[in-house]
Parts: structure tokens; C-alpha cells; sequence
């Protein structure tokens, strides 16, 4: 039977990818992100519906509900990065009032991108969320080895994703972590990555290579199948190993 479902930054990396499997699998597939250029690409590809959405902002997401259907399936919360990368550091000479406060606006800009969002995107739709349905959250491995705002708001979604998943449990629709390692060739790390870090983070694993972003599509369409009903409220890796490597 045909579902529908929505990826939150579904343009580009793994959202992308995930939006292929369901596409390609005859499901209806809704894809946000803040930039058009890439989900026309993706939608142009996959026959997806492209909305922009910035998830962060609840005026977005008010908007996005009258966009969307009044059944909803399969949640993918994906949207996400890091904001350190690139980021600014504080400047020196700051008085301590000013330092304070670019560092918490620092902090808070990770919270917002990668917890923030994916709350208010899950309280935004979940009355629409159907029974036998799947939330999955796009976490990291970060959460469980530190990347200080990033790590720390990763490892919130997994803690939130487990109040969420006792609400949903009534409603027989499972919550779930996908929690991805070093996954290459995505936006995310494209241009940011030494060729030495590179090679850090596959000796890393046990498996001696990145991931790609269909790995991490084939977990979450995995909690999303029939044959993960009984499972929820759990976080999976999927990380060629790093977690035990590192
Ligand atoms: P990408 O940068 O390619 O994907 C992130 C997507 O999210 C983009 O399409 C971006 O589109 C969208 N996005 C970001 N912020 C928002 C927002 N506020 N509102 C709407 N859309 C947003 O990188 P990946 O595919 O690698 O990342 C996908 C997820 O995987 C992220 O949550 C990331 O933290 C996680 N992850 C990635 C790893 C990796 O090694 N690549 C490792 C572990 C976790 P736009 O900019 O147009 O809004």
C-alpha cells in the first residue's frame, strides 16, 4: 500500500537518499529544506513534492501544515548540520556580557538546528501521524563521542526521542534513531575535510570505509517496514563500527 511521507532536508545527502527509497518504492514523498534549487533537482528526479521549510521557524512550519495532507505515515526527521562548522569563534576583547552571549547564541544555533527543529516538526504534524506509522530522527555519532553543541544536541534527540516514543506507543506508531558515522560525500562535510581527517575517520571504522548515504537510507527504511513494528524507542548505527574502533 502507497504511504506518504515527509523528509525534512530532503534535498541534498542522505535526505535525498531516503527520499529515493520511498519514491522509488511508489510511496507519495513530501521534501523540504531552506533552499529551492535542491529539492527542485531531487523532485524533478524522484517525483517527489518539493516544499520549502525552514524548521526552525514555527511561521514555516504553520505554513508547511496547509501544504501538507491530513495523513501522514512516515516521519523523517533529517534536516540538520553542524553550525559550528564555519562558524565564527568569538573574537577576543569582548566584555564578559558580550562573550557570553555570542557563545550562547553560538550553542543555541546547533540546539535549533538539530533538536529544535526536529520537536517542532514532530508537534507539528503529530496529529496527522497515522496509526502503524514511523517517526525516524537522523542523530549522529556525535552524540556518544562530543562535538560540543552538535554532539550535544544529537545526543538530546535521542533522550527527547524517548518521551516521544512512549506518546506515539499509544497510537501504535513507533520512534526510532538512525544514528548515522562518517558518511561521505554529502554538503555536510564536502569542502570542510582535510584529506587527513578523511583518512582518520575510515581507519576509524572496522569495516575500512566511509558510509554513503544509501547505507543510512537502508536503516531507516528498515524502521519504517513492517518487520520493525516491535521496534522502538531505540537508536541504530550506522557506522561501518567507528563506535568501537575510535
Ligand atoms: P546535508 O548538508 O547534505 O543535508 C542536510 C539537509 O538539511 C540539507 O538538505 C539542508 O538543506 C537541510 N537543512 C538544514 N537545516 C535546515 C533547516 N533549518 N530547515 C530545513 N532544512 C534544513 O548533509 P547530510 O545529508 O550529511 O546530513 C543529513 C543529516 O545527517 C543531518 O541531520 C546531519 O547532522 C546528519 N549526519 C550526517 C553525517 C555525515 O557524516 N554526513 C554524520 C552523522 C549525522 P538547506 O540548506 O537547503 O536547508
Amino acid at each position: 500500500m502507497s504511504r506518504t511521507i515527509l523528509v525534512t532536508g530532503g534535498g541534498t545527502g542522505i535526505g535525498r537518499a531516503v527520499v529515493r527509497h520511498f519514491a522509488h518504492q511508489g510511496d507519495t514523498v513530501f521534501l523540504t529544506g531552506r533552499r529551492l534549487a535542491p529539492l527542485t533537482a531531487t523532485a524533478d528526479e524522484t517525483g517527489a513534492k518539493p516544499l520549502v521549510c525552514d524548521h526552525t521557524d514555527p511561521s514555516h512550519l504553520a505554513a508547511l501544515l496547509a501544504a501538507l495532507p491530513g495523513r501522514i505515515d512516515v516521519l523523517i526527521n533529517n534536516a540538520g548540520g553542524n553550525t559550528d562548522i564555519g562558524a565564527d569563534q568569538e573574537p577576543d576583547g569582548l566584555d564578559a556580557t558580550a562573550a557570553l552571549t555570542a557563545y550562547a547564541t553560538r550553542f543555541r544555533a546547533n540546539l535549533d538546528a538539530n533538536l529544535v527543529s526536529a520537536a517542532l516538526t514532530t508537534y507539528a504534524v503529530a496529529d496527522r501521524l497515522a496509526g502503524g506509522g514511523a517517526v525516524v530522527h537522523i542523530g549522529s555519532i556525535a552524540a556518544d563521542q562530543g562535538a560540543g553543541s552538535y554532539g550535544a544536541a544529537k545526543a538530546g534527540l535521542a533522550a527527547w526521542n524517548l518521551d516521544l516514543a512512549g506518546e506515539l506507543g499509544a497510537r501504535d506508531i513507533t520512534a526510532n534513531v538512525v544514528s548515522p558515522g562518517y558518511i561521505a560525500d554529502t554538503e555536510f562535510f564536502r569542502d570542510v575535510l582535510t584529506a587527513e581527517r578523511r583518512e582518520q575517520l575510515v581507519a576509524a571504522t572496522a569495516v575500512g570505509r566511509a558510509g554513503v548515504p544509501d547505507d543510512v537510507a537502508g536503516a531507516v527504511a528498515f524502521l519504517c517496514s513492517p518487520a520493525a513494528r516491535h521496534i522502538t524507542g531505540q537508536v541504530l548505527n550506522v557506522n561501518g563500527g567507528s563506535h568501537m574502533t575510535r
